[in-house]
């Protein structure tokens, strides 16, 4: 028993910094791609961006499907998902960006995590109005060129799915209590520091962004 005991304290004080594994959530424009590089930067966790994964396939029919705004059906973003996912270290702490983006999405990386022997620790929400998503989207629109972004439709469309399919999981992860929001909102700078405080991390180097 008492064992037992000292296993889960020592557990407790593992160091946490690395090894955490967390899921960004967020209209489209809210800031979850800059965020997952600085978290990436400064605390050396690694970033799946499964917009980027889409963006650089090779699969013209799927870069279409996404450039109209519409979302992967889920059985083919899982299967792409699970591809990404044997390529990284565990051990180094992973940022889900852009996954999961339904319920069912939800489901399958907790089975998946779960057959690896580890779980989710946080949902970062990023909470922002929808004026400055929308801003932030033409913002890039202009600098990038990602063809989702230059077409108001299709801006609309990513913005009501987000309503309809993605922000249910909200929900889900309050109840789980894995839920940390962010009044994303203010600067990048701000938003970092607000999320390095809520997770408690340490860094390994001196942060690039003065906090
Ligand atoms: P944003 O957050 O600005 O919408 P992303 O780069 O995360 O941009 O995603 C771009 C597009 O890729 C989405 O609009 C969607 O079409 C597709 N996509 C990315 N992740 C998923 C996912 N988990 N499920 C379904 N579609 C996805």
């Amino acid at each position: 028993m008492i064992k037992l005991f000292d296993q889960f304290l020592n557990e407790r004080e593992l160091p946490d910094s690395q090894g955490k594994i967390l899921v960004m959530l967020g209209p489209p424009g809210s800031g979850k791609g800059t965020l997952s590089k600085e978290l990436k930067k400064n605390f050396g966790f690694q970033h799946i961006s499964t917009g980027d994964v889409i963006r650089n396939s090779e699969d013209e029919e799927l870069k279409k499907l996404v450039a109209g705004g519409n979302l992967v059906p889920d059985d083919l973003m899982v299967k792409i998902l699970r591809q990404e996912l044997k390529k990284l270290d565990l051990e180094k702490g992973i940022i889900f960006d852009g996954f999961p983006r339904t319920i069912k999405q939800a489901r399958r990386l907790d089975r998946m995590l779960g057959k690896l022997g580890v779980g989710l620790n946080h949902a970062i929400l990023l909470d922002v109005d929808e004026e400055t998503s929308k801003k932030r989207i033409s913002k890039r629109a202009e600098k990038g060129g990602r063809k989702d972004d230059a077409d108001e439709e299709v801006i609309q469309k990513r913005l009501d799915d987000y309503e309809e399919k993605t922000a249910p999981l909200v929900d889900l992860y309050q109840k789980s209590r894995k839920l940390i929001k962010i009044d994303a909102d203010k600067g990048k700078e701000e938003v970092l520091r607000q999320v390095t405080k809520r997770l408690g991390l340490k860094s390994k180097k001196e942060p690039s962004v003065e906090l």
